[in-house]
C-alpha cells in the first residue's frame, strides 16, 4: 500500500531519473525520506558523468544523507528510500548497511541488475530483510514512465551496447 505522499516522493525519484537521462547516464533516481516526511537526500545515477560504475542513484542518496543516516541508525528512525528502479545487489547492500526501513520502487528490473527481490528470496541476511518493508511497482502510470525512460536509455550513445557497437564499427573502418 502506498499513500498520496508516497506518490509525491516517487514522482520526485522519477524527476531525478529524467535528469540523469539528460546527463546521458542510466535513468535512475532515488529519494530518501524520514518518518516525518522530510526529504533527507536525493540521488541520481552518475555512472557516466563521474565515470564511476558504483555511482548508482540509491548509493548517491545514502551518501548525500551524510550524518543523517547514522542519526537514524542510532535512534532507530524509519527512513524510506524511493527509487525509480529496483535496487541492484550493490544498492541493496547499501540499504541494509544504512538500516533503511522501507524501500519503494517504480519498476522491477528482472532483466537487468535488479537484486533486492532476488536477494530477499534467497533468504540470505533474512533477519535484515525481514525488517524492511518492500513495495514494488505500486503505481502503474509512474511505472510506465520509468519503463519509457529505460527504452530511451537503450538508444543513448552511452548505453553499453551502443558503446560496444561504436568500438566495433571503428575497428572495421
Ligand atoms: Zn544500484
Amino acid at each position: 500500500m502506498i499513500t498520496e505522499r508516497d506518490k509525491v516522493f516517487l514522482q520526485m525519484a522519477l524527476e531525478e531519473a529524467e535528469l540523469a537521462l539528460e546527463e546521458n547516464t542510466y535513468p535512475v533516481g532515488a529519494i530518501l525520506v524520514d518518518d516525518q516526511f522530510n526529504v533527507i537526500a536525493k540521488g541520481r545515477n552518475r555512472v557516466h558523468p563521474a565515470q564511476d560504475t558504483t555511482a548508482h542513484a540509491e548509493i548517491e542518496a545514502i551518501r548525500n544523507a551524510g550524518e543523517a543516516i547514522f542519526d537514524a541508525k542510532i535512534h532507530n528512525k524509519s527512513f524510506t528510500l524511493y527509487s525509480s528502479l529496483e535496487p541492484c545487489p550493490m544498492c541493496t547492500g547499501g540499504i541494509l548497511f544504512a538500516k533503511i526501513k522501507r524501500v519503494v520502487w517504480l519498476l522491477n528490473d528482472d532483466l537487468g541488475f535488479g537484486g533486492f527481490q532476488k536477494m530477499k528470496d534467497a533468504a540470505i541476511f533474512e533477519a535484515k530483510f525481514n525488517r524492511i518493508e518492500m513495495i514494488a511497482e505500486p503505481d502503474e502510470e509512474l511505472r510506465n514512465r520509468q519503463l519509457e525512460l529505460m527504452h530511451q536509455w537503450e538508444n543513448n550513445a552511452n548505453h553499453v551496447k551502443n558503446l560496444r557497437k561504436a568500438v566495433s564499427v571503428g575497428g572495421d573502418g
